[in-house]
């Protein structure tokens, strides 16, 4: 088991809040050296949540020992989710429940091509993941009705052949119990930290789809005492990511945290404490930019770091846009790695794609966006 600092601190939680271990926390914090020096800062660092499981890392495995724990807690035995066709929530959940020996369904909606479709949408089914493709708009609202009788039909199926639904995941593994995941990383970096492995952060950036990753990680922060300013980079075109949703968000965690051990503290929140940052998701999400991608190169050319276009390039791109401008000098910067850097392309090497449900093929079969990169 990985270092858990919400627990070691909150004692109350150990009990409280189930967990099962699949990560190796907690994850290094690097310093950028050529990167900071090309974008102009001298205080730039990287917290590499690439990092976080050896099996499938990035963002998701900290979210999913939260909430596979909790699914195993209550009995589970199959757990249904959403996403879009590429998601790596939903391929992070697939590995991750072939693991414990847990049945997992995917409802997904389309999205714009892209390579790592490709290689999740393989992986998932490598993993035995069930997947349903559902909904027909590259529009997300338009789908939900879709998206609704899809899943009514998957929960009442598996009442009738297992007499229980399915433990439900929302998107991006975004409730309470996977919060609790960032929020424990927010711990984890400050006593990295106390640690003096970095100074503490003025700013912070990482990219933002369901608010749970940033929301955690400003709540942990808080709870620790650190007065770092996260960015939470919007990388979606809904209305769902804003200031008011995300102070929601907080706060029912803290509430949701603080009811299962009182000594979690309560806190009040004020407004610029975070920032949801626009003008970074191009016109829909999934689509690459051209300021993502340059981003990904630089990220790549200077420190051998692999980014993606959907999340974390855009998030870099906030970043190096922000120093070029002047609005960085001084400070210590951090940019919070959110994406997967396990390989497995040799899992999906003998996996053919004719295997997948016929709506999937054609991810396969059309080609990738412009600005992706094989
Ligand atoms: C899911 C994901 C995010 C967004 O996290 P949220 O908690 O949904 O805001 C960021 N980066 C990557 C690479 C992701 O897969």
């Amino acid at each position: 088991m990985g270092q858990i600092p919400l627990f070691e601190q909150f004692s109350g939680l150990k009990d409280a809040l189930p967990y099962t271990s699949l990560t190796n926390l907690p994850t290094p914090v690097e310093k950028l050296e050529s990167l900071g020096a090309a974008v102009g800062t001298d205080a730039l660092y990287v917290k590499r949540d690439d990092l976080t499981g050896t099996l499938y890392g990035g963002n998701k495995p900290r979210k999913l020992e939260f909430i596979l724990g909790h699914a195993l807690h209550v009995g589970a035995t199959r757990v249904l989710t959403f996403g879009a066709a590429g998601s790596n929530h939903s391929v992070a959940t697939a590995v991750y429940t072939q693991e414990l020996g847990l049945h997992s369904i995917s409802m997904l909606v389309p999205q714009a091509n892209a390579s790592y479709v490709r290689t999740n949408l393989l992986m998932s089914h490598h993993c035995g993941a069930e997947l349903h493709a559902c909904g027909t708009s590259l529009r997300p609202p338009l789908n939900k009705p879709l998206v609704y009788e899809a899943t009514l039909r998957q929960l009442v199926r598996r009442k009738v052949t297992d007499g229980r639904i399915p433990y439900r995941i929302p998107p991006g593994g975004s409730s309470h119990h996977g919060i609790a995941g960032y929020v424990n990383a927010g711990l984890e970096l400050a006593e990295q930290v106390a640690a003096g492995i970095l100074p503490e952060p003025d700013v912070i950036y990482v990219a933002c789809g369901t608010l749970g990753t940033a929301a955690g990680m400003i709540l942990g922060l808080q709870t620790a005492g650190l007065r770092s300013r996260v960015i939470a980079v919007k990388v979606t075109t809904g209305p769902y990511v804003n200031t008011a949703n995300m102070r929601k968000c907080i706060q029912s965690t803290n509430c949701f945290l603080h009811d299962l051990d009182h000594s979690f503290p309560l806190f009040q929140f004020v407004e610029n404490e975070s920032e949801i940052r626009e003008g970074y998701s191009g016109s829909r999400y999934a689509l690459y930019t051209k300021a993502g991608v340059s981003a990904i190169r630089m990220m790549e050319d200077h420190e051998e770091l692999l980014l993606e276009g959907t999340y974390t390039g855009k998030a870099l791109a906030a970043l190096i846009d922000d120093t070029q401008a002047g609005r960085l000098k001084g400070k210590t910067v951090l940019f919070w790695n959110t994406f997967n850097s396990c390989d497995f392309s040799k899992e999906i090497a003998d996996v053919d794609y004719h295997g997948l449900p016929r709506p999937f093929h054609r991810y396969f079969e059309e080609p990738v966006q412009s600005l992706d990169r094989l």
